[in-house]
């Protein structure tokens, strides 16, 4: 094992499950002697709340550990009101690509899927690129890509655009949806929402926005973070960090991802993504409106907005009766706390966002987690750690 101080190797063994034991049981014995008994941590990626179910991690650090779901899963936090306009939009007869994770997120009367069976030409999409392809070989219809999604995949969403401009297409628009992780990461911390004594921070935004677009978390908050990867090695690695920190009473935002993950992220998607979108106020599921936390399109860009084009407004729609998502994304509950889970709600009739999208809280718990006790009891984080 590698010392408690200094720069993670460049390792092989991610997944080396011997390595993985000694990470779990040394950040057990530092909790257990060192940090009260338990703490609870917050990851903000869809893709780590699934690794850390599937895997094993929530598990094997029960009673030691809480890992509890935040506002990390793009399908989950897309409001009820984008939702129905997306809707809106399959319902007239457009062309509308979406990735597949939306196609069954229930709008307050219909899902996209649903309109799909009624003849809507709704379509999956790999990349934004396909609604390109498809605009350019059928001039005829309209077609409209449903952009959700964090910084992450906001970059390939501007090439796509420009390569619609290149090709002089006027049947091609987007409907922006896009959402940025800092901004609700603070909208969380000053709305006292969450008292997690740390963050798991998500690999794949890092790459993008770098680990000094993360840094406010402990300049402006005094909190440890720690980005990581999505191999069983990399998150544990995170987390023996971030309870290494606490155990030091150090605040910094760790870098535990260097192999994907810069100081400054990627200069060219960051360039990408900025050279047609600018900040808005967006509306997110579970934490309403968040200044400057989506992007829109900049000129001259504007007139690839679908909601423009199509004339379709975005308003603030009731979520489901019973359904917690939005408690689950703030991480106030944990799944099974919701009284829908495995009951009213489940994969094959889904309530819910979280509970429809593969990197969902709900959908991660009800794969994973059901059935073993510890953590499926309920009522999550809330409190248990100091922030
Ligand atoms: S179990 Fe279903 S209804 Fe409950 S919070 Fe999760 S997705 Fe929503």
């Amino acid at each position: 094992m590698w010392p408690v101080t200094g720069e993670p190797p460049v390792w092989e063994g991610f997944r080396d499950a011997d390595l993985a034991r000694r990470l779990v049981n040394r950040i057990r014995d530092r909790v257990a002697r060192e940090l009260g008994g338990h703490v609870t941590l917050m990851e903000v990626c869809g893709t780590h709340t699934v690794a850390i179910s599937r895997t094993g991690i929530r598990s094997a650090l029960r009673g030691a550990v809480t890992l509890v779901s935040g506002p990390g899963c793009p399908v989950c936090v897309t409001s009820q009101g984008d939702v129905d306009a997306m809707v809106e939009l399959a319902s007239r007869g457009l062309t509308v690509y979406t990735f597949g994770d939306m196609m069954r997120v229930p709008g307050t009367t219909d899902s996209l899927e649903t309109v799909r069976a009624r003849g809507g030409r709704v379509r999956l999409a790999y990349s934004a690129a396909d609604a390109v392809a498809h605009a350019a070989s059928h001039p005829g219809e309209q077609v409209v890509f449903l952009a959700v999604g964090f910084e992450t995949t906001a970059p390939g969403v501007a090439l796509a655009l420009r390569q619609a401009r290149d090709l002089g297409l006027d049947n091609f628009t987007v409907y922006p949806a896009h959402k940025l992780i800092p901004p609700a990461l603070r909208a969380l911390l000053d709305r006292e929402e969450v008292r997690v004594a740390g963050f798991l921070l998500p690999g794949h935004v890092s790459t993008v926005i770098g680990r000094q677009a993360l840094s406010f978390l402990a300049r402006d908050y005094g909190l440890p973070a720690a980005i990581a990867g999505f191999e069983p090695v990399d998150i544990l690695m995170a987390v023996d960090r971030l309870t290494e920190m606490m155990t030091r009473g150090e605040a910094a935002v760790a870098n535990m991802y260097p192999r994907a993950v810069r100081e400054e992220g990627n200069p060219l998607a960051l360039q990408a993504m900025w050279s047609c979108f600018e900040p808005c106020d967006a509306s997110w599921r579970g934490l309403g409106l968040i200044p400057a936390s989506g992007l829109e399109l900049r000129d001259p860009w504007r007139d690839f907005d679908a909601r423009c084009r199509h004339g379709v407004s975005t308003f603030e729609a009731p979520v489901r009766p019973g359904c917690r998502c939005g408690d689950v994304l703030r991480g106030k509950i944990l799944p099974p706390a919701c009284p829908l889970f495995a009951r009213a709600c489940t994969p094959a009739r889904p309530q819910g966002p979280c509970m429809v999208s593969s990197e969902g809280a709900c959908a991660a718990y009800f794969r994973y987690e059901r059935g073993d006790g510890g953590d499926c009891r309920g009522e999550g984080s809330g409190a248990a750690g100091p922030r």
